[in-house]
């Protein structure tokens, strides 16, 4: 079966479905490898980088479209992309059905299979090596510290030179997901001093292991709601967490707020009176942005500066790390490409039997499938 590659359309979208190192390893499983021209290239990857693999480069997205049976792809596909799909092919994709039952039921009648790698079962540990959503939040954890890093007047780490001592940056993180966890690990191999809350008392372990210190809210509530998510905090918790917020942004240099409770608006942390507080010169990234941020100051998509505080609420962090990004989500595709290729000869098997194929399949051979019953846990 042929896979193939289209450039992405989405405004502002720099990342690829494949790239070149990933290529060879498809064609090694057995199938044909079509890139639309162009498709790599705000990734710094050309066309010749994808024929040295042993890639073919469709001249234009209809013939890429044409020519494929399988389709990698980053973005959902919109109304002219799902228009292009051929009946009996399969589409792996971002897909977020539970937000987008119309696209759903348009794919659905174009009589695809299609793999929403959003829908992956992430609790599984065999689905780790496919999980795009944690590949993904990683980056951009790291690229806010480096915004973070780029907005701010001083060095992360402290020094002590000919010229005087200089203490480090403090760095406070509210949020200790994948994001979250990126964020303190790069902070802290800057060199930075790292805090880091969550409501999920369950990560103040791996924020340590990552060279960060745990905060601790005073208030006894445990803020987990099951699959490893948050669930919404009562009013007495908001409140004992708002003091120790308050107290943080008086003291640190750099605030970066990850807290997201999959379905519901961004948890509103950082008020206008703590920015108000802060030193000026501070920096705060708002990863929450697309969700309607964590910060009340933070204009999604921007770099704005309020009270002498600079607010950075860019929705494109991955985007901004595109190389990077684009190789490890090729790598979870192809590791899914492993699992459903287990024979090596190019075709594929959407096996239900497997749990990891089972919920991350949302729709198969035009019947959507999604949502899939719950993975038996070993
Ligand atoms: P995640 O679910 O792994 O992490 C979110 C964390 O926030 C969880 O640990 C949760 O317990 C915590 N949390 C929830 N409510 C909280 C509260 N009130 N106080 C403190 N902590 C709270 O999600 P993730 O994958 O790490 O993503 C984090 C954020 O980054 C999301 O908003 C996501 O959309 C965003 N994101 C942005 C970009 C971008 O380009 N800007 C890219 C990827 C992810």
């Amino acid at each position: 079966l042929i896979v193939g590659v289209p450039r992405e359309v989405f405004v502002g979208e720099k990342r690829v479905a494949t790239v070149p190192e990933v290529v060879e390893k498809l064609i090694k499983l057995g199938f044909g490898v079509l890139v639309e021209s162009g498709a790599g290239a705000l990734a710094d990857l050309d066309d010749d980088a994808y024929r040295a693999a042993g890639a073919q480069i469709a001249d234009s997205a209809a013939q890429l479209w044409a020519g494929a049976d399988i389709i990698f792809k980053v973005r959902a596909p919109n109304d002219e992309e799902v228009a292009q799909l051929r009946e009996g092919s399969t589409l792996v994709s971002f897909i977020w059905p539970a937000q987008n039952p119309e696209l759903l039921q348009k794919l659905a009648a174009k009589k695809v299979t299609v793999l929403a790698i959003d829908a992956l079962p992430r609790q599984l540990s065999r689905a780790q090596k496919m999980d795009a959503l944690t590949s993904q939040a990683g980056v951009a954890g790291y690229r806010a510290v480096i915004e973070a890093a780029n907005g701010f007047g001083r060095f992360f780490n402290g020094q002590i030179t000919a010229a005087g001592k200089v203490p480090p940056a403090k760095v406070f993180i509210a949020g200790a997901g994948v994001a979250g966890l990126a964020a303190i690990g790069t902070a802290a191999g800057l060199g930075a001093v790292v805090r880091a809350n969550d409501t999920r008392a369950e990560v103040a372990d791996q924020v340590k292991s990552l060279g960060g210190e745990f905060v601790k809210v005073d208030y006894e509530e445990e803020g987990s709601g099951g699959g490893g998510y948050a669930k919404v905090m009562s009013e007495g918790f908001q409140q004992a967490q708002r003091e120790m917020y308050a107290k943080q942004a008086r003291e640190v240099d750099i605030i970066i707020t990850t807290a997201l409770i999959p379905g519901k608006p961004a948890p509103k942390l950082i008020t206008a009176e703590m920015v108000k507080s802060m030193k000026p010169g501070s920096v705060i990234v708002d990863m929450a942005a697309e969700q309607g941020g964590n910060c009340e100051l933070t204009v999604p998509g921007e770099a704005v500066v309020r009270h002498g505080v600079t607010i950075i609420g860019y929705t494109d962090l991955v985007s901004r790390l595109s190389r990077q990004s684009s190789t490890l989500y090729a790598t979870n595709l192809f590791r899914l490409s492993e699992e459903l290729c287990k024979t090596k000869d190019g075709q594929i098997n959407v096996n239900f039997e497997d749990d990891a194929i089972r919920g991350l399949t949302v729709i198969k051979d035009g019947e959507i499938t999604w949502p899939a019953p719950a993975p038996k846990l070993p």
